[in-house]
């Protein structure tokens, strides 16, 4: 276990602290943990017990995550560790990120990977950089900032890009550490609902922080992309998709949006998947917003995940599946359409 980073000891007699992580900042009194179940009060010190209990490495192509606008076609390292900051209901990686909400103590018989061994791994796989995802990154922070600085005093991976997929649940503190460190090129948020109540029934967190960190994101200049994964009967309507389109709009029409196909999982198995007309909907709405980059994904639906030129519909990035083409030309460290030469917010 590791001391953790963010905490204030509130009381020395009663030895409560605050975790000041997450946007929950959890009250914890003496020998008892947060919300998220990893991180426990010990006589009014806050330590991390998920703190390099990595599991799920993976290299992937970079449009797994999935980024669309960064680095196309960068080979990453993935991994997460265990707990959740949320509780969705639909989770994907549940035998992750909610199995340890049940017994913590399973914890403490994990083995520890020294951030070393992670960034000697991505030396080994020659990879671009490292995705930190499947659990939510914010509550392994610790680990994650020591497995950046090890790959930033490093020659050989010194150059690596470092990125968060996030339900973007964080603190003004994590969020100022992430920005005087310069820790993180880019984050993929999780857009859930455009509802409050939804949210903190489905996931036990709220809507406006989301809404702030996807905000701050941008102003600190990280490369940001947001998904929505469509449930049926929970974010379908027409109304959902409108409100996220218009709150995205509002802030740049040139944010990649994400509608990604519901399969059911964890507690949701009695819902179906999306129906494709639903996501096609949704791109239509979002379209109509006035946003140039709305993509589908976990589909097969044709063309659903490429990227056209705004300007003149050029086909400037085609995906299948993973597999990506890239056609359009750099100048000046810039992507451009080869056609009508317009300058493409894609970072190369
Ligand atoms: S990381 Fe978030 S959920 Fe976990 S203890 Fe801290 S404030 Fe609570």
């Amino acid at each position: 276990m590791k001391e953790a980073l963010l905490f204030e000891c509130k009381d020395e007699e009663t030895k409560e602290v605050v975790c000041k992580l997450c946007n929950h900042y959890c009250k914890i009194s003496n020998n008892n943990s947060g919300i998220c179940r990893v991180r426990f009060n010990h006589d009014g010190k806050l330590f991390s017990y998920s703190y390099g209990k990595v599991d799920g490495v993976a290299i992937d192509p970079i449009e797994k995550k999935p980024f669309y606008h960064f680095k196309p076609k960068a080979k990453v390292l993935s991994f997460g560790t265990p707990g959740c900051n949320f509780k969705c209901a639909n989770c994907q990686n549940s035998y992750l990120s909610q199995s340890i909400k049940v017994k913590p103590e399973f914890l403490l018989f994990q083995e520890v990977v020294p951030p070393e061994n992670i960034v000697k791994l991505a030396e080994k796989y020659k990879v671009d950089g490292i995705s930190y995802t499947y659990s939510e990154p914010t509550i392994f922070f610790e680990y994650a900032r020591d497995v950046i600085w090890n790959c930033k005093n490093n020659d050989a991976t010194k150059d690596l890009v470092h990125m968060f997929v996030s339900n973007g649940y964080f603190s003004k503190e994590m969020l100022e550490i992430v920005k005087t460190e310069n820790l993180l090129d880019a984050i993929n948020i999780d857009l859930k609902f455009f509802d409050d109540q939804k949210y903190l029934k489905i996931t036990g967190g709220h809507l406006r922080p989301v809404l702030e960190s996807i905000e701050k994101v941008l102003a600190l200049g990280i490369h940001l992309e947001v998904i929505n994964l469509v449930i049926p009967g929970e974010n379908d309507d027409d109304e959902s998709f409108k409100n996220i389109a218009n709150f995205i709009s509002k802030l740049s029409k040139d944010i990649p949006l994400h509608f990604s196909r519901f399969y059911p999982q964890y507690k949701m198995t009695e819902k179906p998947p999306t129906p494709y007309s639903t996501l096609i909907r949704a791109k239509e709405i979002a379209t109509s917003f006035g946003l140039n980059y709305v993509y589908i994904g976990n589909t097969d639906i044709q063309n659903a995940e490429n990227t056209y030129c705004p300007k003149c519909k050029f086909l400037v990035v085609e995906r299948k599946r993973y597999i990506t083409n890239v056609n359009y030309v750099i100048e000046n460290g810039k992507a451009k359409c080869p056609k009508c030469s317009e300058i493409l917010p894609i970072v190369v």
